[in-house]
């Protein structure tokens, strides 16, 4: 593994920011090579300690020689977002600057060709420029997030679906989020929409892979879920023929949910105040159920509003903290039919 440090300058004299990339030397040219990134969402840390769970599994089979395709890993994608807080809060999915989501504003290129990437801009999108320079002309493309309290789930671009299966079963995720539009240029769209038009030799969607993948939600930094996950992002890139592991039993086929995007419903809220949740990741729910009390108006008559189930489905994700405006969205119900409430890009800011 050679280990080397990024530096960003920053958009005034004296700061600069840095972060390091790991480098495996695949043996084998023609396999496919794979690049991971946490943290993207510098607050969001399930994925930083699977990455840490995995790099010595990685060496492992350096070690032994058996990693066939390129590697690159980089652990903690957002050093600008890491340095955030205000008020003694961390701020990482927003960049205090400019108020740009760190994971939105990526340039959303015609081509996988990383001279077509803008050169300049402010720190934020050169830090933008400079993950997909590093990332564009991997084969597989992994953005390791976390939800506010969740299943574990994908996004997938419907190109690469189902062919991606057997990603989502070596990875052990709860469900799968089918989308074929990006209007906001997540870092995932700026992975997968430069291939949708260029010839079928590039593109290979036999083989591609590009996801954003929600691992659970941001309190679930813990030691056996880093374990298992790391194990899940080394049985893909088994599957896939990046490294070499005779010893490492097949995954099953993918039997979790699979549901468009636009199953999605993300119930906002009618009332402002505190929230009582009737429901919890991972339930599912019939039509009509009660999903959530919100106390408005604590201890008055008509001081509490309910909010029930527009359609049967399974809870994806809820918040994680209990406060809530009129207007913001309560929880993710994966639906059987097309949301009401469909939502077209992505769900959240
Ligand atoms: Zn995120």
């Amino acid at each position: 593994m050679q280990k080397s440090i990024e530096r960003i300058a920053g958009d005034s004299e004296g700061v600069s920011y840095e972060f390091p990339v790991f480098r495996f030397d695949g043996s084998d040219k023609a396999a496919p090579s794979a690049y991971l990134q946490a943290a993207l969402h510098a607050g969001e840390l399930p994925g930083v300690v699977a990455i840490d769970a995995l790099v010595p599994m990685l060496s492992r089979a350096e070690a032994e020689g058996r990693i066939k395709g390129n590697i690159t890993v980089v652990p903690w994608a957002n050093p600008i977002g890491r340095a955030q807080y205000l008020y003694g809060d961390h701020q990482g999915r927003f960049h205090l600057g400019t108020r740009t989501n760190f994971n939105r504003s990526f340039p959303l290129l015609a081509a996988p060709d990383v001279t077509l990437l803008p050169a300049h801009g402010t720190v934020d999108q050169r830090l933008k420029t400079r993950l997909l320079q590093l990332s564009i002309g991997h084969d597989i493309v992994l953005d390791l997030h976390c939800d506010d309290e969740g299943l574990a789930y994908l996004y997938v671009h419907t190109s690469l679906w189902p062919a991606m299966a057997d990603c989502a079963a070596a990875m052990g995720v709860d469900a799968v989020v089918l989308w074929d539009e990006d209007t906001d240029g997540t870092f995932e769209g700026a992975s997968i929409i430069p291939y949708q038009n260029v010839p079928a030799d590039v593109a290979r969607f036999d083989r591609r892979v590009a996801t954003t993948v929600e691992y659970r939600g941001i309190l679930d930094v813990d030691g056996a879920l880093a374990d298992s996950d790391a194990e899940g992002l080394y049985r893909l890139l088994v599957a896939r023929g990046v490294i070499l592991d005779q010893a490492l039993s097949t995954s099953g086929s993918f039997t979790g949910i699979v549901a468009p995007i636009e199953n999605i419903d993300m119930m906002p809220a009618p009332r402002s105040g505190a929230i009582l949740y009737e429901v919890k990741p991972g339930d599912r729910v019939a039509k009509g159920a009660l999903l959530a009390t919100i106390v408005h108006a604590p201890g008055e008559a008509g001081g509490r509003t309910q909010v029930f189930a527009p359609q049967a489905g399974i809870i994806l994700t809820r918040r994680s903290r209990r406060i809530i405006r009129a207007g913001e969205d309560l929880l993710k119900l994966v639906g059987d039919r097309k949301s009401a409430d469909a939502r077209s890009g992505t769900l959240e800011d």
